[in-house]
């Protein structure tokens, strides 16, 4: 993959494809994710205390202004083509390290999570999350984190019958496709092929991290259909 603007760093679907599987404990409003302490939590720690490869912090963080922008620029321009009203951002709080994150409703900020807060119109994300993803799949991780986390503030822009409810699918889908929307639009490059590594990446990173929520976010082959449908057909096919 190239990127079509030397701002915007190469964009590797099949690290992507990884991503979907673990973004499973990444994501969740604050009620619905898993509280600090949990045996969840713990395996996640561990295995990021387990990672031994340095992070380029500085690359990181130009990859998660970069997937802000990407996503950010893709509905801006198509969704009041898709849904026939105006479109406003969402703030971006950006990282935060552990419960010291921005409360959301009142809650503290969750450690190693990411999420879109409905009641502040934010997304925040702990950047020890990112940090972890980064460094065992690579930079697609951020942009499918950030991805997800914008299709639920696209979802709280919906009227109530446009939300699935399976919310978590719906929003891997949205990623889909504001994702290869932007490549279409010639904001990042996608190489093409890459579909297929996807539901292989997918399958053997699951079996590799125990702690995925299968209940609240789907089994790795849904959220991979899910992603995929967005891919191919576009926000239409998702709602
Ligand atoms: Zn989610």
């Amino acid at each position: 993959m190239t990127a079509a603007d030397p701002v915007f760093r190469r964009l590797r679907l099949s690290g992507l494809a990884a991503t979907v599987a673990v973004l499973a404990v990444a994501c969740g409003t604050p009620t619905s994710a898993p509280p600090a302490g949990t045996a969840t939590t713990a395996t996640a720690e561990a295995e990021r205390t387990s990672t031994t490869a340095p992070v380029d912090l500085q690359a990181m963080r130009v990859d998660e202004q970069t997937a802000v922008k990407a996503v950010d620029t893709f509905w801006r321009t198509h969704f009041a083509e898709e849904f026939g009203k105006e479109y406003q951002s969402p703030r971006v709080e950006g990282g935060y390290v552990g419960a010291n994150g921005p409360q959301c409703g009142g809650e503290p900020s969750v450690p190693f999570n990411a999420f879109y807060c409905g009641p502040g119109d934010f997304l925040a994300w702990d950047e020890q999350l990112m940090e972890a993803g980064y460094s065992q799949i690579g930079d697609a991780w951020i942009y499918l984190i950030i991805a997800h986390e914008w299709g639920h503030a696209i979802q709280a822009r919906l009227n109530r019958d446009q939300v699935s409810v399976q919310a978590e699918l719906q929003a891997d889908c949205l990623a889909g496709a504001a994702l290869q929307g932007a490549a279409n639009d010639g904001v990042i490059k996608i190489e093409p092929g890459d579909s297929e590594e996807l539901a292989q990446t997918l399958a053997a990173v699951a079996d590799d991290y125990p702690w995925t929520n299968e209940s609240d976010h789907g089994n790795a082959q849904e959220r991979t259909s899910a992603f995929s449908t967005g891919v191919q057909g576009g926000v239409s096919a998702c709602a």
